[in-house]
Parts: C-alpha cells; sequence; structure tokens
C-alpha cells in the first residue's frame, strides 16, 4: 500500500488512483504541436509510479527520451462523483508537488499507431510526490507559480493561472467519469519547457506556498 502525508501533521491516506490531466496548458499544446481538446486528456498512473520526495527515478531501459513534467498535485479527501464546481475546492484534504515523468520517444510511437499510451506514463518511479500541504493554507490555488530547476538551471516556468480547466473544473471533469475517493490523486497538467532528463540530473520542483520536491536520476 502506497501513503502520502499531510505536513505538520500525523494525517496519512492510502493512495487510491492517481488521475492525470493532459493538455491543460496552452503554450505546453503548443511546444508538442497537439491539438486543443474539447474534453480533458485524461489518463491514469498506478500507485506503483510514485516515488517519495529525495528518491531515484530509474527510467526503463527501453526508452531513450524520458521527459519531465511539472504539475500541482491535489489529494483528495472526502468521496464524491459528479462534483459540482462550486463545492469542488471542499473535496481537497491537501496540495503537493508532483512529476508526471513520461517516456516521450515511447508514447510517440504509441499515439502514432493510435494505441493507448499509459505503459509511457506509469513506470515504476514516473510519479516523483511530495508530501501535501492542508487546502486550507491555499488561498487560490488557480494563481500560484510553479518552476523545475535542473542541475540549478530553470527549464519549466508557470502559473496555474494559465490553466485552460482550473482546478474546480478538473475536479468536477474528472469526477463525471470516476467517482473521486479518498486517497485518490489528480495532477493538473503541466505548463510548457518540458525536456529530457538524463542519468545524473538533479530535479528540483517548486510550486509557491506548496513546498518542493528534489530527485534525482540513476
Ligand atoms: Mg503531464
Amino acid at each position: 500500500m502506497h501513503q502520502v502525508k499531510i505536513k505538520n501533521s500525523k494525517q496519512e491516506f492510502n493512495v487510491g488512483k492517481i488521475v492525470c490531466l493532459g493538455r491543460n496548458y496552452l503554450d505546453h499544446i503548443r511546444e508538442l504541436n497537439n491539438a486543443v481538446p474539447d474534453r480533458a486528456v485524461i489518463f491514469c498512473k498506478p500507485a506503483t509510479s510514485l516515488l517519495a520526495n529525495g528518491g531515484v527515478i530509474e527510467i526503463p531501459p527501453y526508452s531513450n527520451d524520458c521527459h519531465h513534467e511539472l504539475e500541482l498535485a491535489l489529494l483528495i479527501g472526502t468521496t464524491g462523483k459528479n462534483i459540482d464546481k462550486n463545492t469542488a475546492l471542499s473535496h481537497l484534504a491537501g496540495y503537493g508537488v508532483a512529476l508526471d515523468l513520461t517516456l516521450r520517444d515511447l508514447q510517440n510511437e504509441l499515439k502514432n499507431k493510435g494505441l493507448p499510451w499509459e505503459i509511457a506514463k506509469g513506470f515504476d518511479t514516473s510519479c516523483p510526490l511530495s508530501d501535501f500541504v492542508p487546502a486550507n493554507d491555499i488561498n487560490d490555488p488557480n494563481n500560484i507559480n510553479l518552476q523545475l530547476l535542473i542541475n540549478g538551471e530553470t527549464r519549466q516556468q508557470g502559473n496555474t493561472n494559465q490553466m485552460m480547466r482550473s482546478v474546480e473544473e478538473i475536479i468536477a471533469e474528472v469526477s463525471t467519469f470516476y467517482t473521486l475517493e479518498v486517497g485518490d490523486i489528480i495532477l493538473t497538467g503541466t505548463p510548457a519547457g518540458v525536456s529530457k532528463i538524463v542519468s545524473g540530473d538533479k530535479l528540483e520542483g517548486t510550486i509557491e506556498q506548496v513546498g518542493s520536491l528534489q530527485v534525482s536520476v540513476a
């Protein structure tokens, strides 16, 4: 069983599903030459993809192009289905810093064949994740800065106000497809600046008010 914690508390959650949004920042859609979706692009990562703060990323041998995607993570604290946008934030227990690591070469190969590309997103260690801060600590989750440094150099910089769907809209839309249960996690998409990581890289993701996540590549 994989667990996550709320900082400075004894609260622990058993992780259920990890639901991820793709193509939620326009500048990232453009850098990958993807189409702007009408419906949210949604996929899941298994709980076995989780990697704790300070951990080591293991890029699988079948890929030569692993990309970083820095994302705001949401932790569900109250179960719901068909959640109303106006009450969506009350379903959150906390916010965290996550990376949605992606084997871009494998993803493109599968995409071009019209096949599901979840194996490019769900490998072991593909979801580094920090501890969570209590949801009440964040005034406006739709206006916070994100930054990813690799070996001390800025690679991704953005603000959640650039998201095409707000945190409330994401929770509402995801919950029309899947019941959201206590311990489920949602990754909200990445801003522009994705690029390849290689052996020995040190990654530091920071999200304003939420905290930071430090991992390295084996
Ligand atoms: Mg992503």
